[in-house]
């Protein structure tokens, strides 16, 4: 009866990243505990983004407007495009307060080992937006596969025009933006280098 349920809670609770069976296992008995304060709001929270969050057609951003409020927003400018893998990389940039631009999610990074190519990737929407007048920054990850990615992007894009610059050193080797702190962000946005 009612252990299957709680089975299958903790078996989709364990495919969340940073969580095992055991830590599934806590989870699932939490909000069980919590029924009323907890896992019923969070049921009907994943239910509504569910249904409501979709990826913004022109940069891939999850919003529940199309296009999303970055891509709305007449106070950023939008010359100026800032690629990034994954959302929280764009989520990380976002914390720093200091990109007025826009951004281009690009939804992974090539990879020959998992049949990874550019059609896999929302590369094909990003050289329509760009022109003489913009600036494409290649905010990929320091890992071998963001600066492939990047080499590619910026032989893709090199026809339309664009300035290209990439995020300066201070990114460290294997590093990825999620983990860096606001600052080192920061100052590796400003200290952008062209390409
Ligand atoms: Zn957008």
């Amino acid at each position: 009866m009612a252990v299957s349920e709680l089975d299958t809670l903790i078996q989709l609770l364990a495919k969340l990243p940073g969580l095992g069976p055991r830590s599934a296992r806590r989870a699932a008995l939490h909000l069980i505990k919590r029924r009323e304060s907890l896992m019923t709001p969070l049921a009907s929270a994943l239910a509504q983004a569910a249904e409501a969050i979709r990826p913004c057609p022109v940069c891939g951003n999850l919003d529940t407007v199309e296009p999303c409020a970055i891509c709305r927003d007449p106070q950023r400018d939008g010359a100026v495009i800032c690629v990034v893998e994954d959302l929280a990389d764009l989520w990380a940039l976002e914390r720093t307060g200091a990109f007025r631009g826009r951004y281009h999610v690009l939804g992974g990074t090539l990879s020959a080992l998992d049949g990874i190519g550019p059609e896999e990737l929302n590369i094909a929407r990003l050289i329509p937006r760009l022109g003489p007048g913009s600036e494409l920054i290649l905010a990929l990850n320091a890992t071998v596969e963001g600066q492939t990615t990047a080499h590619y992007i910026a032989d893709r894009a090199a026809s339309t025009g664009a300035r290209i610059s990439r995020l300066a050193q201070g990114v460290p080797i294997g590093g990825e933006l999620d983990y860096l702190d606001e600052g080192t962000l920061t100052a590796a946005l400003k200290a952008r280098r062209e390409v």
